[in-house]
């Protein structure tokens, strides 16, 4: 009896490796979000916010429409909240109407949305979607090809001005992704954000949603409002007030002419290396959305 009482705990303190901290056991977020092949079993519901969260009940983008291409399907990320598969095919239309075939739409969200194994911090909940840049030439592209292709830069070399590639036709796709009164903001490099507040003569207040960031001139990013009544849904404060052509011109002015580096406080505290989430971070229902079938 004592004899395996002392083997019982012997093999209890090699399981569980005496003095482990507890977190060590904690999921990490990405590798079980990034291995679901399929949305969850529920009630469409985006939990969390853009950058810290999952979804729940998420749909699938068609891979090919009348008038757009999901592209990098390998990457199986052309999934959202259904509002989201809705707006990417109403601006589809839009874009048609406008002149070109369709859109290319590059990365949404994963099949369940939380963080994600390369690129993107945001993404999360399935309320974000990368347009491509390059207006479609084909609609019938491959899967293979759909992996090959690349977008095009609208940046001019130095990064403060669109290129020659930049057409009349991008100004009206990105104003009608941000008319859209479900879309809370467009990230697209400042120089863009430039080029439409020159070239603007009509309505200005769409002008307000568009947000210079960095990066952004191959594709650019439209992030929609929490659909009405998802509780758990976490949206980001609105852009202040205005178009904002002051400060993306300051943007640009700061490209230009970079204004001298601030000395670093010797004193200042060294900022924390960012650590990997785990499912224990998200809100609680994203275990949830994991577990379900
Ligand atoms: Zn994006």
């Amino acid at each position: 009896m004592v004899k395996t009482l002392v083997k019982a705990s012997l093999i209890l303190s090699l399981t569980f490796g005496l003095g482990q901290p507890i977190y060590a056991a904690e999921p990490i977020a990405k590798k079980q979000f990034g291995a679901m092949s399929k949305g969850s079993n529920q009630r469409a519901r985006p939990f969390g916010g853009y950058a810290m969260g999952c979804l729940a009940g998420g749909a699938q983008l068609a891979e090919t429409g009348p008038t757009w291409q999901a592209m990098r399907l390998s990457r199986n990320r052309n999934w959202g909240h259904p509002e989201l598969v809705d707006f990417v095919q109403d601006l589809s239309k839009n874009a048609k109407k406008i002149g070109w075939n369709g859109i290319y739409v590059g990365d949404m969200s994963q099949p369940r949305g939380g963080p994600m194994l390369s690129g993107h911090r945001s993404h999360q909940v399935g309320l974000d979607a990368d347009i491509w840049m390059l207006p479609p030439k084909s609609l019938k592209l491959s899967r293979n090809a759909r992996e090959n292709l690349s977008s095009i830069s609208m940046r001019r070399a130095g990064g403060a001005f669109v290129n020659s590639s930049w057409t009349s036709e991008h100004h009206q796709v990105l104003r009608a992704a941000a008319s859209d009164p479900r879309v809370a903001r467009i990230f697209v490099f400042p120089g863009a954000k430039v080029q439409m507040c020159k070239d603007e003569k009509g309505d200005r207040a769409w002008l307000n949603k568009i947000r210079p960031w960095f990066g952004h001139h191959y594709h650019f990013h439209v992030r929609l409002a929490c659909p009405k009544r998802a509780r758990g849904c976490i949206n980001q404060a609105p852009p202040p007030k205005g178009d904002g052509c002051a400060d993306a011109q300051k943007w640009v002015d700061d490209i230009l002419n970079p204004p001298a580096p601030k000395p670093r406080d010797p004193n200042a505290p060294k900022p924390k290396p960012r650590r990997e989430l785990t499912v224990a971070d998200l809100p609680t229902q994203c275990a949830r959305v994991l577990r379900s079938r």
